[in-house]
């Protein structure tokens, strides 16, 4: 798929299985998701705002902890094939490129249990209420 961006996975205690399972995390353009590969608990984040120059550290709210990794991408931005710092949270999933600092910033849209494939339409973000 020649939109991918980000994908990658991260361990940790699944906040709805509560077991210790992959996070697989995905992100193009338009979406994000973050999906127990257990359970298929999923996390959809929507884009809010791009080029704003957001530092990678956020205040940990809710039920989730913050999640701080890195993984390489290529940058929409430079081109350049390399890290990117990746951060989830529980209202938002933000990513940052450590070459030129073009960043991703998308907040939390829905939740729900079961698998979805990224590429499908149905799961674009809605209209605003
Ligand atoms: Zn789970
Ligand atoms: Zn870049």
């Amino acid at each position: 798929m020649s939109d991918q961006f980000i994908f990658t996975r991260y361990r940790t205690d699944c906040y709805n299985c509560g077991e210790d399972a992959d996070q697989v995390i995905k992100a193009v353009s338009s979406q994000a998701q973050v999906i127990c590969s257990n359970c298929g608990a999923t996390r959809i984040f929507i884009p809010r705002f791009e080029n704003m120059d957001v530092p990678g550290a956020c205040t940990p709210l809710g039920r989730y902890d913050v999640w701080s990794i890195k993984t390489d991408a290529q940058c929409k931005n430079c081109g350049v094939l390399g890290t990117h710092e990746l951060v989830v949270g529980t209202n938002h999933l933000t990513t940052r490129c450590q070459n030129c600092g073009y960043t991703h910033f998308y907040r939390f849209n829905l939740e729900y249990i079961g698998q979805c494939p990224i590429d499908d339409e149905d799961v674009s973000a809605p209209p605003a209420p």
